[in-house]
């Protein structure tokens, strides 16, 4: 039995697929979103497995929604799923994040992962409750000041993209906020709009359309320069606002587990760079604030060095903030 069995797992290991057989007759393509439905990450997946339905012969794309930790459980089920090709992740700023901001992560950022391409930059936004005395950052600096030991700000986890955003502001205001964490910040959303929550930082394919309704209040975007979605461009940035150089701007990007055979890559690359020029893709996410990828890191390299960089750059301003999780 014990025999069969390694026979069978070393037989499993030696079987690849290739690009004359992928995407495999009848098998979908799941596309892990390592945070809650309706949310910000699982928006764009949504919006990419569209787009790349067609380039890939029409085959099904589902989203798998695999949330919590702060992204690190749906990055973790992609690293160890079969390099087939049909398990791919979309995650955002974490994979530069998490390797200094969560101590114990399970997978390798730079060797669990095949990249295939970035596809979106994202503007983040800060966001109140509806019922916020504040209208202006100025006023919302005051109430901050007022209401010390006394304001929930909400994120998505540890490692999560608010939850940096988060950290960077309360560093930059001295001021200590109690964080709430869920698996998403869509959940975050819907508390934040019920008034449960105070404040919240989030990407603007999020919020755009929640500001544009006025279900919450929007102070400021942490952007060096304004942004010109029209219900964005009124928006001052952090940095104009007092808090010199404050700058976050978050990315998405596609990957595969490690060992999905290159003409696969290459195959999924394809499709990614037809999706990032189609007029539909690009303008549904420019009108949420995001700028599709056009240069270079749509290209696994230069996906891969630019993350890289990303986590050089963030490391020393997280570790000077001094947050870590286990
Ligand atoms: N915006 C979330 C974050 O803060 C994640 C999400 O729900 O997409 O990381």
């Amino acid at each position: 039995m014990k025999k069969l069995l390694s026979f069978a797992l070393a037989a499993s290991s030696v079987w690849a697929v290739h690009a004359a057989d992928f995407p495999i007759k009848d098998k979908v393509i799941t596309i892990v979103v390592p945070f809650t439905a309706g949310g910000p990450t699982d928006r764009v997946a949504r919006d990419l497995a569209e787009a790349m339905r067609k380039p890939l012969g029409g085959v099904a794309i589902v989203v798998d929604n695999a949330a919590g930790a702060g992204g690190s459980i749906g990055a973790n089920k992609t690293a160890k799923a079969t390099p087939d090709g049909h398990t791919l992740l979309v995650h955002h700023i974490g994979m530069a994040t998490m390797p200094t901001l969560v101590r114990n992560i399970p997978f390798k950022v730079e060797s669990d992962f095949e990249y295939l391409g970035l596809i979106n930059d994202v503007p983040m936004t800060v966001i109140s409750k509806p019922g916020m005395p504040a209208n202006n950052y100025k006023e919302l600096t005051a109430w901050i000041a007022q209401n010390k030991g006394k304001i929930n700000l909400g994120n998505a986890g540890i490692g999560s993209a608010s939850h940096l955003c988060g950290l960077l502001l309360q560093t930059a205001l001295q001021t200590d906020m109690t964080t709430v964490p869920y698996k998403g910040t869509a959940p975050a959303m819907t508390d934040l709009i019920g008034g449960q929550i105070d404040l919240l930082c989030d990407q603007t394919t999020n919020t755009t359309s929640q500001i544009e309704g006025k279900k919450v209040k929007a102070f400021a975007v942490t952007t060096p320069k304004r942004l010109t979605t029209p219900a964005l461009k009124d928006l001052p940035t952090l940095d104009e606002s007092g808090l010199k150089g404050f700058s976050v701007s978050i990315f998405h990007g596609l990957y595969a587990p490690k060992g999905t055979p290159a003409d696969v890559v290459v195959k999924l690359n394809a499709a990614l760079k037809v999706a990032l020029k189609d007029p539909e893709f690009i303008k549904k996410q420019e009108g949420l604030g995001a700028v599709v990828v056009t240069d270079g890191r749509m290209e696994p390299a230069g996906h891969k060095k630019f993350v890289a960089d990303e986590i050089v750059k963030w490391s020393p301003i997280i570790k000077a903030a001094g947050v870590y999780a286990e």
